[in-house]
């Protein structure tokens, strides 16, 4: 999603800010700014929303705050970078100890995580990074509750080869050209380190394709961990089903689903590829700075902020 006129409901900060709160809202890129920053109004200094690829474009009437890269002490970072990423923290550490936000919510890229698998100097760099910052909002006193929206996996043959299904030719093979149309979620303007390939795809079928025998064709192909029809996979992923293909085509740990070789560009793949969007990349950490009154079943990476507001301990209870 890239354009705020998709949202369905208003967001928790928008909620936040009406109930009287403080909110401070960082990102990375600034397409999910847009996203996140809907609602929320400027003015009263009870509101900040800004991204650091736009850090230097702050205006008091869109961002509630200007000259955030004196503020950071940092220029505005490159698009490929980890200090894009660090950026987003160093600003939400002085936002903390200034404006005093009740809600401070931080994004980040994977853009390192694409790059660098665990443990290599790159990935360490980064985490040491992320794990000052965590140090820093600790010792400020702010319950902080820490997770990711995907896992990453290698998605490379033993030869470092990016192990790829082209779904696009496969179908126009099987239908001919315009029949069927792939959708790949990880496609935005920033590509140059996955090249567009991720292990999630969804099919959108012209009138008399008959899905259900796609469907069971394609579960023959090596490469393929599930097919589900839109209502089925839709339950199962839990996904809206206005917003899904026909069919939903989720490709095995290491491979990834591309449409046609020639859409896409992987000049800029330098290293190994490593991507997400499969099964494999569904289970991601949920780490939080407090002791908890309870730990929820089934906890979400989107339970973070009912978990911050009503599953910690705070310090003086805990005293007491
Ligand atoms: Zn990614």
């Amino acid at each position: 999603m890239n354009d705020p006129k998709y949202l369905r409901v208003p967001t928790i900060f928008e909620a936040f800010q009406k109930a009287g709160g403080k909110v401070a809202v960082l990102t990375a890129k600034d397409k999910l700014r847009r996203l996140l920053g809907h609602g929320l109004s400027f003015g009263d200094g009870s509101a900040v929303c800004f991204s650091s690829e736009h850090a230097d474009k702050c205006t008091m009437e869109d961002n509630g705050i200007t000259d955030v890269p004196a503020m950071v002490g940092m220029d505005v970072p490159d698009v490929y970078s980890a200090e894009l990423s660090e950026f987003v923290f160093a600003a939400g550490v002085k936002l903390l100890k200034s404006m005093q936000p009740d809600l401070l919510y931080l994004s980040t890229t994977d853009y390192i995580q694409h790059k660098f698998a665990p443990g290599t100097d790159g990935a360490n760099a980064f985490y040491a990074m992320i794990d000052r910052y965590l140090g820093e909002i600790d010792a400020a006193g702010a319950t902080f509750v820490f997770t990711a929206d995907h896992g990453m996996s290698a998605k490379h043959t033993v030869a470092e080869e990016p192990d790829i299904l082209y779904l696009q030719e496969l179908l126009d093979g099987w239908y001919g050209e315009g029949k069927t149309r792939v959708i790949l979620p990880i496609t935005d303007p920033y590509v140059v380190h996955h090249g567009a390939l991720g292990s999630f795809a969804t099919v959108y079928l012209e009138e008399g394709i008959d899905a259900g025998a796609l469907i069971e064709r394609l579960r023959l192909q090596d490469l393929i961990e599930v097919v589900y029809s839109r209502e089925e996979g839709c339950r199962v992923f839990e996904l809206p089903e206005d917003r899904v293909g026909d069919i939903i085509v989720v490709s095995r740990d290491s491979k990834v689903l591309g449409t046609a070789a020639a859409r896409h560009d992987l000049s800029g793949l330098k290293e190994p590829l490593r991507s997400h969007g499969g099964i494999s990349e569904q289970r991601v950490p949920v780490i939080v700075n407090r002791r908890m009154s309870e730990v929820p079943e089934g906890l979400r990476n989107f339970d973070a902020f009912f978990i911050g507001c009503n599953n910690v301990v705070l310090k003086q209870e805990a005293a007491a």
